[in-house]
């Protein structure tokens, strides 16, 4: 038996028996869809070039997960600079806040990669394959999945979402490596072989067949819009005070200006119908607002029926820039950005953490003797080779092997090098002896750290009694 159909749609992209209910978005040219065409090739450029980018002879956006060191323009950030990477990624965070709450999902509509490359790239060459959102639709009608002219599409999708595979990947691993995968033989790296594998196949995927799905479903961000947008933010939004009631037909009497055509939701990537209000698909690219536009133009009316507004200009609530989130965001910006910026530029030129030893915290010689085992890890901030000398201090007796020292690091990489500190069992106090460790490379960084050894605990009464004994021999 059937399943029994859903009263009404209840998904833009969900047919009433639950099926896909595949989108082919009918192009709407217009001002804003000039516009938008500017800045989605400009972006694209961008996208493609920074991975070919270098500022201070390092990539200019360089995500290197498997070594947890991210560059960005020019200025690498390593696995100890926590406290930075978390002023970066909140700072990110309130500006997008920020500029949600001013200019609504303008991120998503103009600037992000998945709406730029599906809309100004992979949407017209299927436009062109198919003949246009009508022959796509026939094919669909047709369930023709295998039409040669369907099948022409797919191989020009696969050789372009190999493309933006291999850029993508650059932007954690580097162009070089890619290439090195690209064009050495599978066997010599099966693993770089099989992710970029996995990557094309899963770009392909995206823009073939989850598309609209992955801004609805995978991304969080429409989620949190409730959240982000306030009711003056800036919004792509249909006027019913103007548009209702609407209706059909050259007799406009006690009708509004919408006559009803659903341009603009055949025009939606989405598939939503801007009049039933702000929606989670919504993802404000402009595309009804071009496409009411001309009809506008058509029926003799204003444009701007829909519009860039906000949910209290359309209410008759005025327009109000100035909101408690408006004010706050920009300040909670410029303090915790400001905290990154100090911390960056007054960073030292080295980054220095004495590890403790991994196993016992100390051995015991023959003689009575101390060994303590530290590691010394330095990461070279500075743009060349720098060597570093490890000094210990604070014991006469202390004999100090340090067999790496000078560790030469190479500029934004991490070495560590292991130090064996011994000393007579006497000199500790409760099991402790304090001693000043000196890192330099005797130029860029010096730093001294202080770090306790650790000894035998024995009674301080015995510790006295034999030392006067020893100088009792003597
Ligand atoms: S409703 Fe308009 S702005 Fe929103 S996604 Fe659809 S076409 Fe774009
Ligand atoms: S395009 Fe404009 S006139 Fe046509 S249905 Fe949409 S809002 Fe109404």
């Amino acid at each position: 038996m059937a399943a029994p159909a859903a009263p009404g749609r209840v998904l833009p992209t969900l047919n009433e028996d639950g099926t896909r209910r595949w989108l082919r978005p009918k192009p709407s040219s217009g001002a804003w869809y000039s516009r938008r065409v500017v800045v989605a090739w400009l972006l694209i450029f961008v996208y493609i070039a920074i991975p070919h980018i270098y500022i201070n002879g390092k990539p200019a956006m360089l995500l290197d997960l498997q070594r947890r060191e991210f560059t960005f323009v020019g200025t690498t950030f390593l696995p100890t600079d926590t406290l930075l990477l978390m002023l970066l990624a909140i700072s990110v965070v309130i500006g997008v806040f920020l500029a949600s709450a001013l200019a609504g999902r303008v991120w998503c509509g103009w600037a992000c990669p998945q709406t730029v490359y599906m809309e100004f790239v992979y949407r017209p060459i299927e436009r062109l394959f198919e003949g246009g959102p009508r022959g796509s639709l026939q094919l669909d009608r047709e369930m023709k999945h295998f039409h040669p002219r369907r099948l022409a599409k797919l191989a020009v999708y696969f050789v372009l979402s190999s493309f933006l595979a291999h850029t993508f990947l650059a932007y954690f691993v580097g162009w070089d490596q890619v290439m090195h995968w690209a064009f050495g033989s599978p066997n010599a790296h099966p693993v770089g072989f099989a992710i970029v594998t996995m990557t094309t196949i899963a770009m392909l995927l995206d823009f073939t067949y989850f598309r609209e799905q992955t801004c609805m479903v995978a991304c969080p961000y429409g989620r949190w819009q409730s959240a982000l947008l306030d009711n003056d933010s800036l919004i792509v939004a249909y006027d019913y005070n103007r548009g209702e009631p609407r209706g059909k037909g050259k007799d406009r009497t006690g009708k509004g200006d919408c006559v009803d055509c659903q341009a603009c939701v055949t025009t939606c990537p989405t598939g939503i119908d801007i009049r039933n209000g702000l929606q989670m698909e919504c993802i404000h690219c402009t595309q009804c607002m071009d496409a009411c536009d001309a009809v506008m133009d058509k029926v003799g009316k204003p444009k701007g029926l829909i519009r860039y507004s906000s949910r209290a200009a359309l209410a008759g609530k005025g327009k109000h820039f100035l909101r408690t989130r408006t004010v706050m965001y920009p300040v909670a910006f410029a303090v915790v950005f400001g905290a990154f910026l100090y911390q960056l530029t007054h960073k030292d030129a080295a980054d220095v953490t004495l590890l403790g030893p991994a196993g016992a915290p100390f051995m015991l010689e023959p003689n009575g003797n101390v060994v303590n085992q530290f590691r010394v890890r330095v990461a070279n901030r500075t743009g060349t080779d720098h060597a570093y000398r490890v000094d210990v201090t604070g014991d006469d007796d202390m004999k100090v092997i340090a067999p790496l020292s000078p560790l030469t690091v190479k500029p934004g990489h991490t070495e560590t090098m292991p130090v064996f500190v011994t000393l007579p069992a006497d000199d500790f106090e409760e099991g402790v002896k304090s001693v000043k460790v000196t890192i330099t490379d005797g130029a860029a960084y010096t730093g001294t750290f202080e770090y306790r050894l650790a000894g035998p605990m024995h009674d301080t009464d015995d510790r006295h009694e034999r030392r006067d004994r020893g100088k009792d021999h003597k």
